[in-house]
C-alpha cells in the first residue's frame, strides 16, 4: 500500500471507530519523511529529507512519519496506534511541558503514561517499546514502575529519585519509537524544503483538543474504544495549563485586540511580535486597555496565594507593558492601586485591610459610579460567595482565580475559573 493509501486508510478507520482521534488528525499536519539514504535510492521529491527512521513529533502540531516505517516496517493496527501516540503527545502538550526537566527522562515517563492509556484502549504498538502492562507495570532493566492513574510529571518524578539512588534508565528513552523534538527544529527544517508545517501555539492545541471533543461528541460514539485516551486528553487540558497560562490567555487576548485598535488608526506603525506591546511615539493617545485585578480580602485568601498573584500581575505588566487597576474587596470595595508599566505597585500603607463580609458584587458597583469601564477582570477569591445574584460588570470579561484551598464549584456557573495550584 502507498503511504497515501495508508492515510487514507487510517482516516477511515479513526472516523469509523475512533470519532475523536478522526478529529484531531484532521487538525494537525502529517510530513512524511525519507531518510538522506532512502532518498538516494527511491528519490525524494515530495518528501521531507531528515534522519528520521520512524517518527517524531513536535509541540505545534506536526507529526513526521518516515513513510517505509509506516508502510513496511510495522502492521496496520501499530499504524493507528503510533498515530494516536503522537496525536497524544501534542494534545497534551507533552511537549511544552518539560520545564528544566531532562529530556530523556522526559521521553520516558511521557511515552510511558501515553502508552499505558493507548494499551487500556486495547491499541497495538509496536513490539519493544515503552509499553506497560495493562495494570501499568513497567520492567527497566533495574528496577519496576507501576504507572496506573499516574501523570507524566509523577512518573518523571519516580524516575528522577531512582536516578539519584544510581538507577538511571535514561537510555532507555531509545526504546522509544518516535523522537521528541523540543526545539521546534524539525519544522524549521521543513520550513526550509519548502513544506508548510504548522505553527499551532499552545492555545491552538487546546482549542483543537476542546473542537475534537465536541464534534466527536456530536456523532453517537463520542469517544468510542478510545474513551480512556480521549479522557486522558481531555481531563489534562486544565490540569496543564495552569492559573499563570490561563491569566496570560485573558491578558493576551485583550492586549491584541487594542493592538488591532491602534493598528487601526495607524498602519504599519505597531509591532507584530508576539506578546510585546510597543507604544509608538504619537501625539496620538494610545488607547487604554483596563485591566482589573479584584483581590478578596475577607480573610480566607491565603498570604502565599496573594503574594504569588502579586508576583505573576508585575510580570503581566512588565510583559506587556500594561497598567493593572487592583482593587480589594470584601464586602465593598476597600482600597484601590495603580499597578504602572513597570509592575511597581502604589504602597499599600497600613496593609490590606479587609476581614469583613464577602460581596464580590462590590466590584460591580464600584466600576458602576466610575467613569471607565474595563476591558477585564481578574478576580482571586476562595469561591465562598454565597450572595443571592452575584452581579458582575457588564461587558467586562471575567476570570476567577481560586485559591489553593479554595472552590470552584460557585463561580463557574458565572465564568472560568482555574484552581490556583502550583
Ligand atoms: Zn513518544
Amino acid at each position: 500500500m502507498s503511504f497515501q493509501d495508508l492515510l487514507g486508510s487510517a482516516l477511515i478507520t479513526f472516523s469509523k471507530r475512533y470519532p475523536f482521534f478522526n478529529e484531531l488528525m484532521m487538525r494537525m499536519r502529517i510530513i512524511p519523511v525519507k531518510t538522506a539514504e532512502q532518498a538516494e535510492k527511491t528519490g525524494g521529491s515530495g518528501y521531507m529529507i531528515e534522519e528520521i527512521p520512524t517518527m517524531a513529533v513536535d509541540a505545534k502540531g506536526n507529526i513526521y512519519i518516515n513513510i517505509y516505517f509506516a508502510t513496511e516496517s510495522i502492521s496496520y493496527k501499530e499504524v493507528i496506534g503510533v498515530l494516536c501516540h503522537e496525536m497524544m503527545h501534542i494534545s497534551l502538550h507533552h511537549l511544552r511541558r518539560i520545564g528544566n526537566r531532562q529530556p530523556k527522562l522526559w521521553n520516558i515517563a511521557t511515552d510511558l503514561a501515553i502508552n499505558h492509556t493507548l494499551v487500556k484502549d486495547g491499541i497495538s504498538l509496536p513490539a519493544g517499546g515503552l509499553i506497560p502492562s495493562v495494570n501499568g507495570d513497567f520492567d527497566f532493566d533495574d528496577y519496576s514502575i507501576n504507572v496506573e492513574g499516574k501523570s507524566s510529571e509523577e512518573i518523571y518524578k519516580e524516575l528522577q529519585d531512582e536516578a539519584a539512588k544510581g538507577n538511571d534508565v535514561s537510555d532507555e528513552a531509545e526504546k522509544g519509537f518516535d523522537q521528541h523534538d523540543y526545539e521546534g527544529e524539525l519544522s524549521n527544517e521543513a520550513q526550509e524544503q519548502g513544506m508548510r508545517p504548522g505553527r499551532m501555539s499552545e492555545d491552538d492545541v487546546q482549542k483543537v483538543v476542546q473542537d475534537a471533543a465536541s464534534e466527536a461528541q456530536k456523532r453517537s460514539k463520542a469517544g468510542s474504544d478510545l474513551g480512556n485516551s480521549m479522557r486522558h486528553i481531555t481531563g489534562d487540558q486544565k490540569a496543564k495549563l495552569d492559573w499563570r497560562a490561563i491569566l496570560r490567555r485573558y491578558v493576551t487576548f485583550e492586549m491584541n485586540r487594542t493592538k488591532r485598535a491602534t493598528l487601526y488608526d495607524r498602519p504599519a506603525r505597531v509591532s507584530h511580535s508576539i506578546g510585546t506591546y510597543v507604544p509608538m511615539k504619537t501625539d496620538k493617545p494610545i488607547p487604554t486597555v483596563t485591566l482589573v485585578a479584584a483581590i478578596d480580602t475577607s480573610g480566607s485568601v491565603p498570604q502565599e496565594d496573594l503574594s504569588k498573584f502579586h508576583a505573576e500581575l508585575t510580570q503581566l505588566a512588565r510583559t506587556f507593558k500594561t497598567e493593572f487597576d487592583i482593587l480589594y474587596w470584601d464586602a465593598s470595595v476597600e482600597d484601590v492601586k495603580r499597578m504602572d508599566s513597570r509592575g511597581n505597585i502604589e504602597d499599600i500603607s497600613g496593609g490590606v485591610a479587609g476581614g469583613g463580609g464577602t460581596n464580590i458584587s462590590s466590584v460591580k458597583l464600584y466600576y458602576d459610579k466610575q467613569q471607565t469601564k474595563p476591558k477585564f477582570i481578574v478576580y482571586l477569591t476562595d469561591g465562598e460567595i454565597y450572595e443571592d445574584r452575584p452581579e458582575f460588570v457588564q461587558g467586562a470579561k471575567k476570570l476567577f482565580i481560586i485559591t489553593s484551598s479554595g472552590t470552584e464549584d460557585i463561580l463557574n456557573q458565572y465564568g472560568e475559573t482555574v484552581k490556583m495550584i502550583d
